[in-house]
């Protein structure tokens, strides 16, 4: 795993390419996108996973999935679709300690199970 980088861009340390944010989320383009629309879309309260969220931790993941179909709207994916994904632990891949879920779109997305 990788530092915290998305807590230093939501520091301010670090720049990034911001689409949206408010109080709770900062949403931002991957800097290595692996579809034409790749956003990742990161709560501000430091999580490391999901194994950190507590039950009134629970409105903020709910949060998470409306602010996904808002963005989602505002890139213009929303209508042709897009696929969201969260990715925890080694066998998952995860690299940023710091709980995201990836957006992409802008294409047809191809299998939905990894072979
Ligand atoms: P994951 O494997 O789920 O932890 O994904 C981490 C993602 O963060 C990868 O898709 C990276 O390309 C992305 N990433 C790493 N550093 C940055 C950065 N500084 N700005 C934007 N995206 C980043």
């Amino acid at each position: 795993m990788i530092s915290d980088i998305f807590c230093k861009i939501i520091n301010g340390e670090l720049k990034a390419d911001i689409v949206w944010q408010d109080d709770d989320f900062l949403v931002i383009n991957d800097i290595n996108p692996q579809a034409p629309v790749h956003l990742l879309i990161i709560p501000k309260k430091h999580f490391e996973a999901l194994h950190d969220f507590i039950e009134s931790d629970a409105s903020l993941l709910g949060k998470a999935l409306l602010v996904a179909d808002k963005v989602a709207k505002q890139v213009g994916v929303h209508d042709k679709g897009y696929r969201l994904i969260l990715n925890e632990g080694e066998h998952g891949g995860k690299l940023v300690p710091h709980l995201h879920i990836h957006l992409l779109g802008g294409k047809p997305l191809g299998a939905k199970i990894v072979q």
